[in-house]
């Protein structure tokens, strides 16, 4: 499929709101050794850890909906960024969906985030830390100008280039997802040292936000891991294809209903939601 088709694939599954999943009822993650199980769009995680909440160094968004579980790689990649971020001054992470307690599908918002390996990262780095009422409905920082192609200067910040390319480094992260303009911007800012940006993907959205994905655990046999991204750091025609118009008569796909769950998962569902 061209690269622009799975885009809009993806775009329609990320924008839409799904009806209420049976994940939503699992409040508490399954007791068992951890293991991420399946595909990040259609997995799920037994005996998930719980993202300290109270912490100095990063603070967790929206925690009324206790999307704040993962692989413990994945707490530890957070808390391990955070301590970087601290040493070097950025100011505060601000952390939102990790995944569900058992992972799965949520209700809304995105199709991947499934097997706990996937956190979503605001690209604001506060110098004080925000009120428990900012944290419940927090104020997304649109970075993108309005043609779609640059940074809004005014908000742009060498910190953010920092934080993106600290966690691009990271070994166990193997992608982190942006918006193709924030993808440009670090492209630009970028000197020799270039490696990092073949991790950082252009995706539809994350205007404000980087999707980071960690690899699959290795003791995780049932993960299952992407291809790795192309060689090269992505600035040049794959980074420009994303501002070409589309081709005449190019039409978003139909919307494909998910595939079935891995069986693991849905023995977990079966044994653990009536
Ligand atoms: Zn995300």
């Amino acid at each position: 499929m061209k690269k622009r088709l799975v885009g809009l694939l993806a775009l329609l599954a990320s924008t839409a709101t799904f009806a209420a999943t049976p994940w939503q009822k699992i409040s508490h993650p399954i007791a068992g050794s951890p293991q991420s199980i399946g595909a990040f769009s259609n997995g799920c995680i037994v005996g998930a850890h719980e993202l300290p909440l109270n912490d100095p160094r990063y603070q967790v968004m929206r925690q009324d909906q206790r999307r704040y579980f993962g692989h413990p790689d994945l707490v530890s990649f957070i808390q391990r960024l955070s301590n970087q971020s601290t040493q070097l001054g950025l100011g505060t992470l601000l952390i939102g969906d990790m995944g569900m307690a058992a992972g799965g599908r949520f209700s809304s918002g995105h199709a991947s985030h499934q097997s706990g390996l996937d956190v979503d990262i605001f690209l604001q780095l506060p110098k004080a830390r925000w009120t428990s009422a900012q944290l419940l409905k927090p104020q997304a920082l649109d970075l993108v100008a309005s043609d779609n192609q640059h940074v809004v200067p005014r908000l742009w910040q060498p910190e953010i280039s920092s934080l993106i390319k600290l966690a691009a480094k990271d070994n166990d992260v193997t992608r982190i997802f942006v918006n193709p303009a924030i993808k440009q911007q670090l492209c630009l800012d970028a000197g020799a040292e270039r490696d990092w940006l073949r991790k950082v993907r252009p995706w539809f959205a994350h205007r404000a936000h980087m999707h980071v994905r960690l690899r699959c655990p290795a003791d995780s046999l049932e993960c299952q891991d992407q291809p790795l991204p192309p060689p090269g750091d992505g600035c040049g025609a794959e980074l420009q294809s994303w501002f070409a118009p589309p081709a005449p008569g190019e039409r978003p796909p139909k919307k494909k209903t998910p595939p079935p769950l891995p069986a693991s998962c849905q023995a977990l569902l079966d044994e653990h939601v009536l």
